[in-house]
């Protein structure tokens, strides 16, 4: 081996049909939630939903899908044994289904009345609605589909966060503008990639200087999405924690519980600063988890991740940072300081347990290998779920690594690392740009 350094061991190296092999699991799981979302698509009612919920909540286990005929007591304990787990969540899944319970109730009870009285039922939908704070509604889809409650409520924007959207009979009233976003109640569900342009949605109804106007933010339920879409924003505007957004909100609306997907995404959030930090170590692990799922699935990076491939650091146009990695035979740059994922060692860096490590240079992380971002001139990245990496300077093409987006990579020091792009120390050089250009000058 030409290598000084023990190199990571990638199990999809040694799995001549990992492709298909490593994905089994997460792939039923994608495809009942596509199943799902199409049945959704088409008249839904109370006890399909019923039954989407506790579709969901097994998956929040990573143990079920729709075909899962397990009993719902044994999926409750664990879910609620994973729950547990969540520092700082005072949320359980028995609570929360509870909670749904009570909600499910409420919207049976109005859609009676509403059988019986017909539009005089806008009062009672208002049971399954809640003004958090002055122009800000947090409710469910039935509220959102009732005309009279909207406009004697004088609703001006609807954000909703569903499987599916509202009926045109809603998107097309003339004295309301909508916002639509496709998110399912899942835990692995990036809603975190939304809070910019909810925030601005939620903040231009409200803080219209002409006129003020009254928002609705709702999901199916009013109890997950739309209530983590609604503490984002709390967060956001006044600069607090999740802790207390939860008081906030809980003290207008109880039945609230997002799931703990969802929760891991708000603290994340708060540990940003209650923005999208892009260059923060944590969102960018965050993000490629979240893109190797989809890799996972789709086999292929889709539009919205395909962010989390790098620029290359080699090009003019990017600013060149102190510290980069060279191809030690070619010297062609391979990447920045910034690109480096860090691991503790010994540590497998999962999420959501990475939001609690320590910050960067507060301990000793790994140097054994160099885990990085993916890079634009990994040229296979984008639609090889593993494979090797090679100097993309065409007279040189030495081989520098491998990646790995669902197999991951096993660090010498026993860190499982997943997704994994890593480059064999022996294979680079680690300089100053500076000192590099001035040499080439
Ligand atoms: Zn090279
Ligand atoms: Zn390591």
């Amino acid at each position: 081996m030409a290598t000084s350094a023990p190199a990571p061991t990638c199990n999809s190296t040694t799995n001549g049909n990992g492709i298909s092999s490593g994905s089994g699991g997460e792939d039923s799981e994608q495809i009942s939630k596509i199943g799902i979302g199409v049945s959704e698509g088409v008249g839904r009612n109370q006890l399909q939903s019923q039954g989407r919920d506790s579709i969901l909540m097994s998956e929040n286990s990573g143990a079920g899908n729709e075909t899962n005929k397990k009993p719902q007591q044994q999926r409750l304990s664990k879910t609620q044994m994973k729950q547990s787990s969540l520092e700082g969540s005072d949320f359980t899944f028995g609570r929360q289904n509870s909670w749904r319970k009570r909600i499910c109730e409420r919207t049976r009870r109005s859609r009676s009345m509403e059988e019986d009285y017909g539009e005089k039922s806008a009062a009672n939908v208002t049971a399954c609605v809640d003004l958090i704070e002055k122009g800000l509604y947090l409710g469910n889809k039935d509220t959102a589909c009732d005309i009279q409650w909207l406009k004697h409520h004088s609703i001006t924007h609807i954000l909703t966060i569903d499987s599916c959207p509202l009926p045109t009979k809603i998107t097309d009233l003339p004295f309301v503008k909508t916002k639509y976003l496709q998110v399912t109640d899942m835990a692995h569900e990036d809603i975190l990639q939304y809070f910019e342009e909810t925030n601005r949605f939620i903040q231009q109804s409200i803080c219209n200087e002409v006129i003020p106007g009254n928002v609705l933010v709702h999901c199916y339920y009013g109890v997950s999405r739309s209530a983590t879409i609604v503490l984002a924003y709390l967060m956001h505007k006044y600069n607090i924690s999740l802790e207390e957004a939860l008081e906030r909100v809980k003290s207008k609306r109880e039945a609230i519980g997002p799931n703990h997907g969802f929760i891991s995404q708000l603290k994340l959030y708060e540990k940003m600063g209650f923005h999208i930090d892009r260059n923060s170590p944590v969102y960018k692990r965050f993000r490629l988890h979240m893109a190797a799922l989809k890799m996972k699935s789709v086999k292929v990076l889709p539009p919205p991740y395909t962010d989390v491939i790098r620029p290359d650091p080699a090009l003019f146009s990017v600013r060149p940072e102190p510290v980069v990695y060279r191809c030690k035979k070619c010297r062609r740059i391979l990447a920045s300081g910034s690109n480096l994922l860090l691991h503790n060692e010994g540590k497998t860096p999962r999420w959501p347990a990475f939001l609690s490590e320590p910050e960067e240079g507060t301990t000793s992380f790994c140097t054994q290998m160099h885990f990085i971002e993916p890079i634009v001139w990994m040229r296979e990245a984008g639609h090889n779920l593993q494979g090797k990496l090679h100097c993309p300077n065409a007279l040189c093409k030495s081989k520098l690594g491998s990646f790995s987006w669902v197999m991951g990579c096993l660090c010498p020091c026993g860190a499982k690392v997943q997704p994994a792009f890593y480059l064999v120390p022996s294979k680079i050089d680690r300089s100053n740009s500076v000192l590099n250009l001035q040499i080439t000058l």
